[in-house]
C-alpha cells in the first residue's frame, strides 16, 4: 500500500462505515507500517444489516480492487449460509465462514477466527492491526478488518479522487453512505444515501407505513420517535444526543399494529443468547436485564427498579462493547417507550387499542404519514 493511497483517503475524509466511525487513513497507516494482513467484513453483523451483501452483490470488482490496494494479504468474511458467502466463494475469493452469531462478527473475534480460534472477541490492549495475543497467549499477527463499505468507498477514491468523495454529505461526515431500511416498510433494503439528508425521506423512500418509532443502529442503537424522525436528518450530530448514531446504517421502522414492548423484548431476548460467554457482566447481566424487560413489559411493577438498577451496572464491563450497546439499546428503549410501559404497568396495551381502531394520521415536512 503507498503512502498516495492514505493521503487521498485522508484528503476525502473517509471514516469506516460499520459502526466505529474511525478514520481509515489513520488505519491505514498503522496496517502500512505494520505490514497487515487485511480482513473485508461483509458479515452484515448488525440486526437487519444487508448493505455488506449489496456492495458484494453489486461492486464486487471495486471491492477487490480496494482490498488489494490496501494488503497484499485479503481474506473476506461473510456469515455461514448467507448469500454473501456464496457470491465471495464463487468469485474464488479466500473467505472465512463465520458462525451466524451476533458477536462472531465483532473485529477482534473476527482475526481469532481467522487465526484458527473460535469467533469469540479477544481482550487487548491495542487495536490488532499492530498484532497481539489469543486467549491462549498465541501471536496474532497485524491484521486490519475494514467494513466491505468501506473498502468499496476507498475504491471510489481512488477512481474519482477525494473531492468527488466530499461532494456528499456534510463537512464532519463527507461522502456517500448506504443504509439499510427495515421493518414496516413495503419496499425494505438498501438506500444510497448522505449525512445530513432527513430521516424522513429515507423513511419515504422506503414507503414506510404509519409507525411509533424506528430503531436506529440496531442492537446497538436507540430508538426515535415518530416526532423526531420527522425532524431529524441521518448524521451524527444529531443523533447522538438521542443514544443513536449513523454507525451500522440501519434503520428499523416500528409499525403502529405492533406492540413496540413485544418488539423490544425479543431484541433483549435475542442478545441474551449470544453472549460468547466469556465475561461475567455479559453471561449474566444481559439475560437479567431482558428477563426484568419481559417482566415490565407484562405488567410487573416491581420489576421496573430491578431493570434499572441492573442496566447501569452493564456498561463498561465487557471484554467487548456488546454489552454497552445492548444497554444502550434498552436506554433508547426505556426513553422513548415510557408512556407504553407505564400502559402495560396498567393493563393496557395501545398497539392492542389501535388494531381496534381508526388511527388518526399527523404528516411530516414530505407529507409522509405517521400516526399519531
Ligand atoms: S462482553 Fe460478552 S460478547 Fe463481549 S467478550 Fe465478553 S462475553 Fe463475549
Amino acid at each position: 500500500m503507498s503512502t498516495t493511497l492514505e493521503h487521498a483517503v485522508a484528503e476525502a475524509g473517509l471514516t469506516g462505515r460499520g459502526g466505529a466511525a474511525f478514520p481509515t487513513a489513520q488505519k491505514l497507516a498503522a496496517a502500512r507500517e505494520n505490514n497487515a494482513a487485511l480482513i473485508v467484513n461483509a458479515c452484515d453483523g448488525e440486526l437487519d444489516a444487508a448493505k455488506d451483501w449489496f456492495v458484494v452483490s453489486r461492486h464486487l470488482a471495486e471491492l477487490i480492487e480496494g482490498a488489494r490496494a490496501v494488503s497484499p494479504t485479503v481474506s473476506f468474511a461473510a456469515r455461514r449460509g448467507s448469500a454473501t458467502l456464496d457470491q465471495l466463494s464463487d468469485a474464488g475469493l479466500p473467505v472465512l465462514e463465520i458462525p451466524d452469531r451476533y458477536v462472531a462478527s465483532e473485529e477482534s473475534a473476527l482475526v481469532a477466527f481467522a487465526h484458527g480460534n473460535d469467533a469469540r472477541p479477544v481482550t487487548r490492549s491495542r487495536p490488532l492491526v499492530f498484532g497481539g495475543r489469543d486467549a491462549n497467549g498465541r501471536r496474532l499477527r497485524p491484521t486490519l478488518v475494514l467494513n466491505a463499505e468501506t473498502v468499496w468507498r476507498i475504491a471510489q477514491i481512488l477512481h474519482n479522487g477525494p473531492q468527488w468523495f466530499r461532494s456528499f454529505g456534510t463537512p464532519a461526515e463527507p461522502g456517500p453512505r448506504l443504509v439499510t431500511v427495515a421493518g414496516a416498510v413495503r419496499h425494505p433494503g438498501i438506500v444510497e444515501t448522505e449525512a445530513g439528508t432527513p430521516l424522513s425521506h429515507l423513511l419515504r423512500i422506503a414507503d414506510a407505513a404509519p409507525y411509533c418509532a424506528v430503531n436506529v443502529g440496531g442492537l446497538s442503537g436507540g430508538y426515535l420517535s415518530a416526532p423526531e424522525i420527522s425532524r431529524l436528518p441521518w448524521e451524527t450530530a444529531a443523533l447522538t444526543a438521542y443514544g443513536c448514531t449513523t454507525g451500522s446504517g440501519v434503520l428499523r421502522v416500528l409499525g403502529r399494529d405492533v406492540c413496540p414492548l413485544e418488539q423490544v423484548t425479543r431484541t433483549l431476548e435475542r442478545a441474551a443468547s449470544e453472549s460468547a460467554g466469556q465475561c461475567g457482566p455479559c453471561m449474566f447481566g444481559v439475560p437479567a436485564i431482558a428477563s426484568d424487560f419481559a417482566s415490565v413489559a407484562g405488567g410487573d411493577r416491581r420489576s421496573l427498579a430491578r431493570l434499572q438498577r441492573r442496566l447501569a451496572l452493564l456498561p463498561g464491563r465487557g471484554a467487548c462493547r456488546f454489552p454497552d450497546g445492548v444497554a444502550q439499546h434498552l436506554a433508547g428503549a426505556l426513553r422513548v417507550f415510557g408512556a407504553e410501559l407505564d400502559a402495560h404497568l396498567s393493563g393496557c396495551c395501545s398497539a392492542e387499542l389501535d388494531r381496534h381502531a381508526e388511527p388518526e394520521y399527523d404528516t411530516d415536512d414530505d407529507g409522509h404519514a405517521y400516526a399519531s
